[in-house]
């Protein structure tokens, strides 16, 4: 991989099989970027121990991540290195490294800490403090010199640029400093029409759900809950169905939102159009899901070849930083 055009890199942790949330907020950006820089996408698994209780599932999510991402897209042909995080050790020794510069209050007044610390206070775990770091040495082992980051992310981004800029100024201009990809990272709305979908809420729609499943997924939406019955006039602008429409039914959302507002259609109907045009959009998708599904194997072959090409660029990384810190 010639670094010619800028260098992306992303990364979540392994969560299972992808919803709307993810595939508006994230995936649908990966795929895009792919036009225009070199990308390098990492399933961050040594992340998610940080505050998995329950590991043992680790290994289908990661399988059925990755399997997501292909077919949706994400496209080792087109030059893009897609991996599992643990598969390139090297990741742990420039964590092990960088954490010797990073101060340990920076990591404790970082908000995201301590929100973790709220949320798991009888597991509040050395990964946990340094979570930062090991963010820090994802990207910078890589050396992207872009990171696409929605603007509530931009802190994150903030600080793997000072751990760098640290580290350069003890040691020298080794290590890239990563410049933000504003991205429009969609904030998508779970079926309870409240909270954002999240697979834990039980409130998501799965991106290779059949189409039954969709409909099912669907009809259960909570939608404008001024609108008690079949003639009331509705208001799209509360909607979670109609936001939805307005990415996946372009042709008609403008007609629906019309229709809404004077009652002309209800929200049976509103929905099962929905359903329908959420089932055709992944319909090619399922379909290169499905073919990818039956040979397990290749799929992990995919990972193993790109955690190869992620390793050679990180070999030579840690060896330039081991030398620079001079390390024997
Ligand atoms: S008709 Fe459609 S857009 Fe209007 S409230 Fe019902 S589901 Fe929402």
């Amino acid at each position: 991989m010639s670094q010619t055009k800028g260098r992306v890199f992303s990364g979540a942790r392994p969560t299972g099989r992808q919803h709307l949330g993810n595939y508006l907020g994230a995936i649908r950006n990966y795929v895009a970027m792919q036009d225009s820089y070199e990308c390098i996408y990492c399933i961050v698994d040594l992340h998610a121990l940080t505050t998995l209780e329950n590991t043992g599932m680790l290994r289908e999510w990661t399988y059925e991540m990755a399997l997501d991402w292909l077919a949706a897209g994400m496209d080792p042909d087109r030059g893009t290195i897609i991996f599992v995080q643990s598969h390139v050790p090297q990741v742990t020794e420039l964590h092990t490294i960088l954490s010797m510069v990073t101060p340990l209050g920076w990591l404790t007044r970082l908000p995201t800490f301590k929100e973790k610390v709220r949320q798991q206070p009888d597991n509040v775990n050395y990964g946990l403090v340094g979570y930062p770091v090991l963010m820090a040495s994802d990207i910078a082992l890589y050396k992207a010199d872009t990171v696409p980051v929605g603007v509530d992310q931009l802190p994150h981004l903030e600080f793997t640029r000072e751990i760098v800029r640290r580290f350069n100024a003890h040691f020298g201009d080794i290590l890239i400093e990563p410049q933000a990809k504003h991205t429009e990272f969609t904030k998508v709305l779970g079926t309870d029409g409240q909270q954002k979908m999240s697979k834990s809420l039980n409130n998501h729609i799965e991106i290779a759900a059949t189409p039954d499943e969709i409909t099912q997924r669907v009809m259960g939406m909570v939608t404008d809950p001024a609108r008690r019955y079949r003639n009331d006039p509705g208001h799209p602008e509360v909607c979670n169905v109609y936001s939805l429409h307005t990415f996946f039914s372009p042709g008609d959302y403008e007609r629906i939102e019309h229709e809404c507002r004077s009652a002309e259609i209800g929200c049976v109907q509103c929905k099962r159009l929905f359903a329908q045009h959420l089932s055709d959009y992944f319909a090619p998708f399922r379909e290169r899901r499905a073919a990818l599904a039956e040979n397990p194997d290749h799929v992990w072959d995919l990972l193993t070849d790109g955690a190869r090409r992620a390793s050679a660029i990180a070999s030579e990384t840690i060896a330039q930083v081991k030398d620079a810190v001079g390390l024997p």
